[in-house]
């Protein structure tokens, strides 16, 4: 071994522990802070299920090929874990020169070739994402809050650092094969075709200072990416730990219904806190959540209160819980636990507007390609704003009365919740308490002039069908979905139970909702508070009517609609097929699709209680939705839900617009031909 060999290791050797003790002390530091924060029972088990997540979603990149620039990811991914695979030969020639994969025969040759044309795709891909970033700016990477520009700045960094390996990994080969020290110069063929461009100069010396610059690029990538994490000030930190996070943060996420949020337990004495206001107050999972975060901001560009420039963005929302998270790291890693964060969570990292502008639609979550959840993040600060500091915005209280005093968001006599079905002759549980079907109306089918035209619509349609389903009448009361969603949970809690106790004292096979807010509440959240019951929403149960050819429909009638998803039908509960069915038994229908449908479907605006409160700032997302069905040339919206219902109405208030907002069941019950 030569001289100049020993100091190559020796120096190298360094280099790779100095590197490996960052990333170790990082990682060690930020898995402490999480198992220092609040448990979370229900992240562990269902391993199969969980590895399969992580298979499909990170490996196959399941979401990510949502979006066509997702193959752009693709590519990056697996040409990064392919040029990382060749990297540790180069890595062991600083011990052993003239080591190579040579042993893996033709498998080594297919590597180099592969090597060479990912080498090559890869610089597409990252040259498409540069211009995509900076040159054609699409939503998700516009900055409207400070953490967008800081991620605007990582990205570059890593975006060149992953550039400048690449480059030099194949100059590496093409000196290599100029000098006849490659095994096999004809596999790589683009550093083949290079080394024919070098002559002369002491290529041996040029060929060393190109080793280290592409070994250099690896540790100097790893100790910026693990290294800013809790050792300088976090506007500074990579976001790119995701590397190591997000498959982690996939195989840990939430494998419960989507629409479930996770109850407080008020009967553990030792909370005392409700909700969250501080970092330390979340669960670990939520701390993993902000920790995977990749910046993609493909939860911004769907998000209904961005669009319309509202004061949130779930990209920010996450981005600035991990600023802070990394901020407590870093005093924990200090070891002085007297100092105290210089921002407040609640108010400087999240301002409280953020908060309450929210939905809770979930179009976030759903894009999210490492499965991070915002919406428990913001009920939970909610939750402490209203059990902790009552304090919520102006229109709240009026529904917590209501829901308290008459058990409906309006406030409107509990006496009078039946009164819709005056003159229909339906059936009550408490006389008929073996009836098959409990058909659950809800507040806004009760209350809500709109809505009763529904409710009566289907009660045309049961009975067209000869369905045997009686009401609660009376005895219904909220869900306590508003309430939940808002951030009431003792409230909603009250409701949940004394609804169970309702519910469990009849012999029903069967609840029939047409309110999706209903309809999740009932089948997702209610076996919490013990209540577990097989709940179908009227479009699935109508869908089945028609396929069955239990109801018969005149088809001649000429209709040119479109259909709004209600995200807690969709997105919360997974319902997109029962409504374009029901719509394709019609043959004199022309259905138009909007641009943002399903998964991708813009919210109302009416989830999260928001359609019972108003927020200063951005326009309305109401009448953005009325503006995407017109631009389809429709006459008409097919909603399924109520509130969506309600809330398209109002955005069609002055807007000149004379489309026309029918529900689903509406539709069906005009044209049924009964003999
Ligand atoms: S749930 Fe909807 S409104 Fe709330 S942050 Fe996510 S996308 Fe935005
Ligand atoms: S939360 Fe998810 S979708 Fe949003 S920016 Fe982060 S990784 Fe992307
Ligand atoms: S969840 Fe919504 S529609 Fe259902 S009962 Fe409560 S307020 Fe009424």
């Amino acid at each position: 071994m030569s001289a100049l060999d020993i100091a190559r290791a020796s120096a190298f050797l360094v280099v790779v522990v100095f590197t490996l003790y960052i990333v170790f002390d990082s990682v060690r530091q930020l898995v402490r802070q999480m198992k220092s924060v609040n448990p979370d029972p229900e992240r562990s088990g269902d391993v199969g299920k969980r590895i399969k997540l992580v298979l499909v979603n990170v490996m196959g990149q399941k979401k990510m090929l949502r979006n066509p620039a997702g193959y752009g990811h693709l590519v990056i991914f697996y040409g990064f874990i392919l040029i990382t695979i060749i990297s540790f030969e180069v890595f062991i020639r600083a011990f052993i020169h003239s080591f190579n994969f040579g042993f893996l025969g033709f498998g080594y040759d297919f590597l180099l070739f592969m090597e060479d044309l990912f080498s090559i795709a890869v610089l597409i891909a990252l040259t498409i994402g540069f211009i995509r970033r900076y040159v054609e700016k699409p939503l998700r990477f516009q900055d409207k809050f400070e953490t967008d520009k800081r991620l605007n700045r990582d990205a570059t960094i890593i975006l060149f650092a992953v550039a400048l390996h690449i480059i030099f990994a194949t100059l590496l080969e093409a000196f290599e094969i100029r000098l006849g020290e490659h095994p096999n110069p004809d596999a790589p063929f683009l550093a083949s075709w290079l080394a024919g461009m070098f002559n002369g100069g002491n290529l041996e010396f040029v060929r060393e200072i190109v080793w280290w610059v592409h070994v250099a690029t690896v540790w100097v990538f790893m100790i910026y990416i693990f290294g800013t994490q809790i050792r300088v000030p976090q506007r500074y930190a990579s976001k790119h730990f995701h590397i190591l996070a997000a498959a982690v943060n996939v195989f840990f996420s939430n494998i419960k219904p989507a629409g479930r949020l996770a109850p407080i337990n008020f009967e553990d004495e030792s909370l005392e806190i409700y909700g969250v206001s501080k970092i330390e107050e979340f669960k670990w999972p939520q701390l993993l959540n902000a920790y995977s975060c990749t910046g993609c901001g493909r939860c911004q560009e769907l998000c209904p209160a961005y669009i319309n420039d509202q004061p949130l963005s779930p990209k920010a929302l996450i981005l600035n819980i991990r600023e802070q998270a990394l901020a407590q790291a870093t005093i924990n890693h200090s070891g002085n636990t007297e100092t105290e964060l210089k921002t407040s969570l609640i108010g400087d990292a999240l301002p409280l507007d953020m908060i309450w502008a929210c939905t809770t639609c979930g179009a976030c979550q759903d894009a999210c390609p490492v499965f991070i959840e915002h919406v428990d993040k913001i009920i939970d600060i909610r939750r402490y704003q209203v059990l902790m500091e009552s304090e919520f915005p102006s229109g709240v209280e009026k529904v917590f009365h209501g829901i308290e005093t008459n058990s409906n968001p309006w406030n409107i006599s509990k006496s009078d919740r039946d009164l819709w079905a005056d003159g229909l002759d339906l059936k009550r549980m408490k006389d008929h308490p073996d009836t098959e079907i409990l058909f659950w109306v809800g507040c806004a089918g009760s209350f809500d002039e709109r809505a009763q035209k529904v409710s009566t619509a289907l009660v045309k349609i049961l009975k067209a069908a000869n369905i045997d389903f009686a009401i609660l009448g009376k005895e219904e009361k909220c869900t306590g979905d508003p309430a939940r969603r808002i951030g009431n949970e003792y409230l909603a809690q009250e409701l949940m139970t004394q609804n169970v106790k309702l519910l469990n004292s009849y012999k029903f096979k069967q609840v029939l909702t047409f309110c999706p807010h209903c309809f999740n509440n009932l089948a997702n959240e209610l076996p919490d508070f013990g209540g577990h019951y097989r709940v179908i929403h009227g479009v699935d149960f109508v869908s089945k009517l028609l396929d069955d050819g239990k109801i018969k429909l005149d088809t001649s009638k000429p209709m040119d609609i479109t259909y709004h998803d209600s995200c807690y039908l969709g997105r919360h509960n997974g319902i997109y097929s029962a409504p374009r069915k029901i719509m394709n038994h019609f043959s004199g229908v022309n259905f138009v699709e909007m641009d943002m449908n399903q998964e991708k479907g813009l919210c109302c605006g009416a989830g999260g209680g928001r359609m019972f409160y108003e927020l200063e700032g951005g326009s309305d997302i109401n009448k953005m939705r009325i503006s995407q069905a017109e631009s389809t040339g429709s006459d008409f919206i097919g909603v399924s839900c109520p509130f969506c219902a309600i809330m398209l109405e109002d955005g069609k208030k002055n807007m000149d617009s004379d489309i026309e907002i029918i529900d689903l069941m509406e539709i069906v019950s005009t044209r049924l031909i009964t003999t």
